[in-house]
This record gives C-alpha cells, sequence and structure tokens, in this order.
C-alpha cells in the first residue's frame, strides 16, 4: 500500500514537545480541527455529536461551547454529558439505545431527559413508569449501509430500531408517551444513492405515524477521508437532500419540523493522532515487523473492521531521514495476540506498507484516530490507558491522564 504525504495536524515539533512532556504511547487532539468540522454543519438545525466516538469530557465541553448537544448510549455518557455541563429538564441530552436498564431509566425519568427508543420493549418499560415522557423512534426502514458488516445499522441483519411502526404507535398511545421525532441512523458511509433511499424511508414513516411531530433525525455516519484518495462528503448535497425530505414531511403534517443530524466521526476523527514508540524491528525471514509501544487495546479498529489509518513516521531527537530510502513493514504492538497488527484488511490478511529506514525508538503517528480511538480502549494485557492531549491555540493540555497500575487493580480486592 502506498503511504503518500497527508497534510499534518500538528506539527512535528510540537508533537515532540508533547511527547517529551507526557512520554509516549498519547493521544493527542487538535482543537482547530474539531472546531472546523462543527462550522462545517453549521446550517442544519440541531448537531448533536454521537459522544461514544470520543467521550472525554472536555471534548463534550467543546461541542457544548459552540452550540453542539449530545447524544448518550448510556448512564455512563449521560453522566459524561453532565459533568460537560448539558442539562436535563432540556434537549440537551438524548438517550439513545434499544434497551433500557433500571439505573439508566431512573436517571433519564429524573431529569426528563428525551429518549431516542430503538425497541417495542423500551416503550412498554418507559411507558409503565413515566407518563408524557418525550420520546423519538428510531426506525428500522429494512436496509441498511456501512463501513462494513459490523457498522451496518439497517436491515433485517441490523439488531437497531424500530422494525413495527404500527405496533409502535399503538403502545405510543396506550400509554401517553410524547412523541416528538424520528430519527434513522443507517450507518457509516455516504452513498448518495443510498441516502435518497433514506429520505424517502423517513418521509413514508412520517406519512405513517401522520401526527405532529418536531423533529427528524439524519443519524450519525458522514465519512471522513481516511485514505488520500478517498472522497470528501459533500455536505452542501447531504444537507439539500434531507432539508427537502424535511420540507415534504413539514407540509404533509402541517407543522415545522427541525432537522437534527448525529455525527461522531465526522466532528472528531481527523483531529487525532495516536503517538506509539518503535520498540523493536524485528526480521521474520523476508518480512520486517515494526513493533511499538501501543496495541489493539488502544486501537482496535483495524483489528476490528478491518480499518485503514495514514501512518507516519517521527524520528526521534529530530534525525534526518531519508525519505527516498524505503523499507517495506507491517506494524505490529506489544499484545500477547497474533492479531495485534495495524497493517490488515478486513479479512485480516496483514500487508506491509512502505515506510521511510526507522530506528527503535522513532515514533510511529496514527491519523485520523480521534473517533473511536481512546473510546474504544481497554485495559486488555493489563495496559493502563493513555493520556489524551488536547492542543488548543499552541497551548498543550491534558485532558485526561495516564491511568496508573494501581488504579487499574484498585476494582480487585484480594480475597482469596
Ligand atoms: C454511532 C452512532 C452515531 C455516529 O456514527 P458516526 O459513524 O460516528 O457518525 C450516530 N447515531 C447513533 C444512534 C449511533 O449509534
Amino acid at each position: 500500500m502506498k503511504n503518500i504525504k497527508k497534510k499534518k495536524i500538528i506539527n512535528s515539533k510540537n508533537i515532540l514537545t508533547i511527547i517529551e512532556k507526557y512520554k509516549s504511547p498519547l493521544w493527542i487532539y487538535n482543537f482547530k480541527t474539531i472546531k472546523k468540522q462543527i462550522l462545517k454543519l453549521k446550517k442544519f438545525d440541531t448537531i448533536r455529536f454521537a459522544q461514544k466516538a470520543c467521550s472525554n469530557i472536555n471534548i463534550l465541553k467543546i461541542m457544548k461551547k459552540y452550540g453542539v448537544k449530545v447524544d448518550a448510549v448510556s448512564l455512563g455518557e449521560i453522566e459524561r454529558a453532565l459533568r460537560a455541563g448539558f442539562k436535563g429538564n432540556s434537549d440537551d441530552i438524548i438517550y439513545t439505545s434499544d434497551i433500557i436498564e433500571k439505573n439508566t431509566l431512573k436517571k433519564v425519568i429524573s431529569l426528563k431527559i428525551p429518549i431516542n427508543i430503538g425497541s417495542i420493549d423500551m416503550i412498554k418499560t418507559i411507558g409503565k413508569k413515566s407518563k408524557n415522557h418525550l420520546i423519538w423512534l428510531r426506525i428500522n426502514p429494512g436496509f441498511g449501509y456501512g463501513h462494513s458488516k459490523k457498522t451496518n445499522t439497517g436491515g433485517k441483519n441490523s439488531k437497531h430500531g424500530i422494525w413495527n411502526v404500527k405496533l409502535a404507535l399503538k403502545l405510543i398511545k396506550k400509554y401517553n408517551l410524547n412523541l416528538i421525532g424520528l430519527h434513522m441512523h443507517i450507518g457509516s458511509g455516504v452513498d448518495y444513492i443510498n441516502l435518497k433511499k433514506v429520505c424517502k424511508a423517513m418521509i413514508k414513516s412520517a406519512i405513517l405515524i401522520n401526527k405532529k411531530i418536531s423533529f427528524i433525525s439524519a443519524g450519525g455516519g458522514l465519512t471522513i477521508p481516511y485514505k488520500i484518495h478517498d472522497k470528501k462528503i459533500n455536505i452542501k448535497n447531504y444537507y439539500k437532500i434531507w432539508n427537502k425530505s424535511r420540507k415534504k414531511i413539514s407540509k404533509f403534517l402541517k407543522c415545522p419540523i427541525k432537522l437534527e443530524i448525529e455525527p461522531g466521526r465526522f466532528l472528531v476523527a481527523q483531529s487525532g493522532l495516536l503517538v506509539s514508540k518503535i520498540e523493536s524491528i524485528k526480521k521474520v525471514k523476508n518480512r520486517i515487523f515494526v513493533l511499538v509501544n501501543v496495541g489493539f487495546n488502544e486501537l482496535i479498529r483495524p483489528v476490528l473492521y478491518g480499518s485503514y489509518h495514514y501512518i507516519s513516521i517521527l524520528p526521534k531527537n529530530n534525525r534526518k531521514i531519508n525519505k527516498k530510502k524505503l523499507i517495506k513493514a507491517i506494524i505490529g504492538g506489544p499484545l500477547c495476540e497474533s492479531g495485534d497488527i495495524f497493517t490488515q484488511k478486513e479479512n485480516q490478511k496483514i500487508y506491509s506498507i512502505k515506510i521511510p529506514k526507522v530506528k527503535k525508538g522513532d515514533y510511529i503517528i496514527f491519523h485520523d484516530t480521534g473517533a473511536y480511538g481512546s473510546s474504544m480502549s481497554s485495559n486488555y494485557n493489563s495496559r493502563p490507558l493513555i493520556p489524551e492531549i488536547l492542543f488548543k491555540k499552541k497551548k498543550i493540555l491534558q485532558i485526561r491522564r495516564r491511568q496508573t497500575i494501581k488504579e487499574m487493580l484498585s476494582l480487585e480486592d484480594l480475597i482469596l
């Protein structure tokens, strides 16, 4: 695979300063990129950040500062949103799920957080406990689209959303719930033909419902160019298609309809870098394995989906490297697991990339890792969570410190 130069979001000198202060490995987010991405969506009435993409409370605060609202899919995410200053008794936070656990239900009711309902059972659970609760319906239109099977969120193989809208309506009436919006999140990726299909399905659902509502949501799934030649999404076009549907629905239901969008990846992916250090360069027969100090416990996307992340090299102490002399290398991590390879495809086949001749101690940087990077990381192999750094107007801010091994072990009491 070719490794063509990608636009830098933070210059090497700043990255080296950050490493010097906080040590590798670490995540870096560039504030400016997040702001730029938010502004691209300003035509929508509401931008709602799907915080599962990157849920650090400081990132949520940036969202809040620029008028972005937030989606929560768990009690933990509700608590994060509250910590960042989002309020209950408003539509600051919407809880989206196909299930609702007891503690979450309690919180959602006490703070009057609107719920985007994805299953018939959930309608019953809420209906029994909270009359007139504000709800949305997340509808499965019967088809889906996504960058991989695992991110496809519609169709009969998807567990998400409501299939039987008529039954949902019957129950909403029975329990006196207050339906305010319709939601369709059809997975990650944008293809305009598919999008038109989604919009049509949304109009159809609105006609079926035939009752005044206030919102429709286009869900998330806006792509970003991970590869150099990946096409960028045309937001103008995307908005135009949705806005047309909004107008049709508004006309049919004879009420104003607000248009929401609910991106995760689009707002944060490109702001993020994962910085790792080369710990070993191993020759195995005719192959070269470059092993770094992060594994799939930090960045799982390549292993989970075969996702591609652009990789660049940062030489230690600004050593000059010959960019013409390239080697073919497989990039792997430290985990005791042979699948711990960053250069692999969806079918788990590993491949080499061309990189300059590196040395132990140089840094390898994984680009576009602001979404589903840190938020998907784990303690696998008992490796503590690594720091998150925000680069904001030349300031270096640590927005999450490194977890200590002591903290990691503190949940377990020695009782035997
Ligand atoms: C994950 C998710 C999103 C965001 O998806 P992206 O591909 O990151 O834009 C939006 N809405 C819901 C309900 C989700 O589950």
